[in-house]
Formats: structure tokens, C-alpha cells, sequence
């Protein structure tokens, strides 16, 4: 569903990621690690046009990402991100920010786009607060909100990118299990990760990167109880 074909791209003269492959298939979660700098940041924007690549392919649901005459409102609206930083509109309401792009970008009737997002709300057990500015929410609700307000737009493929980085331990569990929820209902994940106990928790496949090339692919198990190349190795002594 989602292929990558050795994919090359430097900042200036720095090599950031060389020669990047990766398939995801519909459904998938896939988890990537790897140290700080390891590309996996470059990869997510890459995927999602953020960032121009110098070489290679990225398609998405068979159309390429890079391609000349891409729309790239199509695209995000296909591809839907989280960041760290919740990015959140701090002065919009909470509805404001789930219902913005839907109906600027898709097109959504205001009155239908409204209904969903409380939907979401629901979902994300933030109901109560539709009418919220995020300022008066905690880390973990606005990540929560950032998650609903890229669900808003039913991307095919969302791409999270540390996500419970800037969230006290004690609100990352309700932010995986929204996640975990995500995944039972059969959407196809990308995520960037520095918590290994969260890769393997949610991921079906995780993926080591490492300067800027993916050394290995498994399942979570394979992956932390048995990984096969040294460099994995040394990285989980180090993190786990
Ligand atoms: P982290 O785990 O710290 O988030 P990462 O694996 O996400 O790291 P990236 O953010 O993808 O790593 O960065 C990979 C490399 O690209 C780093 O060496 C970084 O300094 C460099 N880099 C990232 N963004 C830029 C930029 N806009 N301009 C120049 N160099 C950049
Ligand atoms: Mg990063």
C-alpha cells in the first residue's frame, strides 16, 4: 500500500537517508526505531511531501508521491501526520481544530464535518470537551485532539512521528490506547518511535534504522528478543 524504493535525500551535502526501501501493506503498523538522526523523521515528511527527495520512489496507494502533477491536497488528505508537538490551533475550539480541514480542504459540510467530530470525541473520550480552547487541556488530551483532527480527514495511512515523546509517562497509556484502538479498526499506521515498550505494543512489523538505511525488519518479538545484526543489538542494549 505504501512502497518506498530506495529512497535517497541530503540536507546540502549531508546524506540523511541512503537508499531507503520499505513496504507497508494495508493494515500494517509498522514501528521505526533507531537512534536520534537515524532519518526517521526525514522519512514520515518524505512520505508526506514535506520534504523533496533526491532519488528514488514513493508511492502511495500506487500513485507516486513525487511524481510531477501530484495533487498535494489529494495527497495529505490520504496521508494524514501527527507530530510531537501537537500543533494544535491554540485559537481555534477544539471542534474548530477537527473541523478545519474537512471542510476547507475536503469539502465536508460544516453540519456533517461537526457531527463527526464529536464522533471522534466520543471515541477519544474527549467529548466534554468540544468546546475547549487546547490551552485548557492537558498534553495528553491535545495530543488525543491531534490525532482526532487528523482521523477527521479518514486518511488511508497515518504517519505518527513520536507522538508520546513530549507526554509525562502517565498519559502516554491513554494516547497507545487510541492507538491500539486505530489499529483494531484496520488503519494502516507509520510511526516514529523512541519507546520500544509502545513499538511493541502496537507494531505488526518494526523496522531499524540506522544512518539513514532500514538494517532490519521483523516482527516486535524477532526484532527485541532476537535481533540479528550487531548494530540493533548495540542500539536496544542501549535504549531497552
Ligand atoms: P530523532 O530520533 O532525534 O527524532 P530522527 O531519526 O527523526 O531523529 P531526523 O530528524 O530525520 O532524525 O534527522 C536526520 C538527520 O537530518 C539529522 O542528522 C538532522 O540533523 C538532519 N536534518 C533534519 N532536518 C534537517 C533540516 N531541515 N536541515 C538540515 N538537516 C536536517
Ligand atoms: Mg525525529
Amino acid at each position: 500500500f505504501l512502497q518506498i524504493r530506495d529512497v535517497h535525500k541530503s540536507y546540502g551535502t549531508t546524506p540523511v537517508l541512503n537508499g531507503v526501501s520499505l513496504e507497508v501493506a494495508k493494515h500494517e503498523v509498522v514501528c521505526l526505531i533507531g537512534a536520534s538522526g537515524s532519518g526517521k523523521s526525514t522519512l514520515l515528511r518524505c512520505i508526506n511531501a514535506l520534504e523533496t527527495i533526491n532519488s528514488g520512489e514513493i508511492l502511495v496507494n500506487g500513485d507516486e508521491v513525487t511524481g510531477r502533477g501530484v495533487d498535494l491536497n489529494v495527497l495529505r488528505r490520504n496521508v494524514g501526520m501527527v507530530f510531537q508537538s501537537y500543533n494544535l490551533f491554540p485559537h481555534m475550539s477544539v471542534l474548530k481544530n477537527i473541523t478545519l480541514a474537512p471542510t476547507m480542504i475536503g469539502g465536508v459540510p460544516k453540519a456533517a464535518a461537526e457531527e463527526r467530530a464529536v464522533e471522534l470525541l466520543e471515541k477519544i473520550g474527549l467529548k466534554d470537551k468540544v468546546g475547549a480552547f487546547p490551552d485548557a487541556l492537558s498534553g495528553g488530551q491535545q495530543q488525543r485532539v491531534a490525532i482526532a483532527r487528523a482521523m477527521a480527514m479518514d486518511p488511508q495511512v497515518l504517519l505518527l512521528d513520536e507522538i508520546t515523546a513530549a507526554l509525562d509517562p502517565e498519559l502516554v497509556g491513554d494516547v497507545l490506547e487510541i492507538i491500539r484502538e486505530l489499529a483494531r479498526g484496520g488503519l494502516t499506521m507509520l510511526l516514529a518511535t523512541h519507546e520500544m515498550g509502545f513499538a511493541r505494543e502496537v507494531a505488526s512489523q518494526v523496522c531499524f534504522l540506522h544512518q539513514g538505511r532500514i538494517l532490519e525488519r521483523g516482527t516486535p518479538e524477532r526484532i527485541f528478543e532476537d535481533p540479528s545484526e550487531e548494530r540493533t543489538q548495540q542500539f536496544l542494549s542501549r535504549v531497552i
